[in-house]
């Protein structure tokens, strides 16, 4: 008897995880666990824990490199309509952790409630932003969250306030955490101002970064503290460098790209690589933003 048993429905054995994250790389999950529920997620997970079974959360995949001998554990993955579920209240909105974030900024601008706008061009699940705490120079994600629900740490239903959710540049204290859904608060103002917004927002992106139809994860490494790792990495000169289908891109150095053939391993060495060479011209050591999950 294994703690799969009970879930055959929901599991399924060997699964490439490469199609479902946006470096299309890497191996097989042991298991891709999609429960429909958060009652079935909370099952899930004690069973998965009773096992001593390793486990991850897999949102849009798109800060996610899978090595390529794949990952020995359980995937869960939060699809389903129970999971992508948005409702509003005024210029409250409650967003399941598997609803797709450019869908919901969207939504939100066309609902005259502003601010969501400045993560344009970040591709996410709500889940997967909430984690990261997802952002750049125009805002993050935690500035419009007042409540995340999780399974937390020892596996049962909890709501942190944004204070003990501990909201930080890319990071938060949810790790060990499965976030099931967020509540955010927007502001009610003006769509057209938020439509220009998100447009200009866009066109900034798409001048300064590889096209979204070029694989990456985004930014590659982490900013150190008062400095930009694009920059650090762009004055060490590694912008074209390549190892085997993995290249740094010409347009912003933090963006490690791939073409046809790469494996994983190559974005590993490559990464590597850069840091090395920005140790050495800068003597700051980069930190991954990247989550390589082995
Ligand atoms: C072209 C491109 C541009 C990007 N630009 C930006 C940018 O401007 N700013 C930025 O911050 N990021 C950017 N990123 C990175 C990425 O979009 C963000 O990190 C995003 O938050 C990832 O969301 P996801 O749903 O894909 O999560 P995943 O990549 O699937 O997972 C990321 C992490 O969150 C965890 N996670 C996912 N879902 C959950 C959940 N429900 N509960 C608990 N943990 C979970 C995963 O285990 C993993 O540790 C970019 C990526 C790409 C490909």
């Amino acid at each position: 008897m294994s703690w799969c048993d009970d879930f055959r429905h929901i599991i399924r054995p060997d699964v490439p995880l490469a199609p479902l994250t946006w470096y299309r790389l890497g191996g097989a999950a042991r298991w891709l666990c999609e429960p429909r529920t958060p009652a079935e997620a909370v099952a899930l997970l004690a069973a998965i824990r009773a096992a001593g079974a390793p486990w991850r959360v897999l949102g849009r995949g798109a800060n996610v490199l899978v090595a390529d001998r794949g990952f020995d554990g359980a995937v869960i993955r939060l699809v389903g309509p129970e999971f992508e579920r948005v409702t509003f209240d005024g210029p409250c909105v409650s967003a399941a952790a598997g609803a797709d974030l450019s869908a919901l900024i969207r939504d939100c601008i066309e609902r005259g409630l502003v601010g969501l706008e400045a993560l344009a061009g970040v591709p996410a699940t709500v889940g997967g932003a909430v984690r990261m705490n997802a952002g750049g120079r125009h805002g993050e994600v935690s500035a419009f969250v007042t409540r995340v629900h999780v399974l937390n740490e020892r596996g049962e239903r909890e709501t942190r306030s944004v204070e003990q959710a501990g909201f930080g540049y890319r990071r938060s204290r949810l790790e060990g955490c499965v976030v099931l859904a967020a509540d955010l608060r927007l502001a009610e103002g003006n769509r057209e101002e938020a439509r220009r917004r998100h447009s200009a927002i866009w066109k900034e992106k798409a001048a300064a970064q590889p096209p979204l139809s070029v694989r990456s994860a985004g930014c590659v490494f982490k900013n150190p503290p008062g400095q930009r790792a694009g920059k650090l990495l762009d004055e060490a000169g590694v912008k074209g460098l390549r190892v085997g289908g993995a290249q740094v891109s010409e347009r912003h150095a933090n963006f490690i790209v791939v073409h046809e053939g790469a494996r994983a391993q190559d974005v590993l060495d490559l990464a590597e690589m850069a840091r090395q060479r920005v140790l050495m011209h800068a003597g700051v050591e980069l930190e991954l933003e990247l989550d390589v999950w082995n």
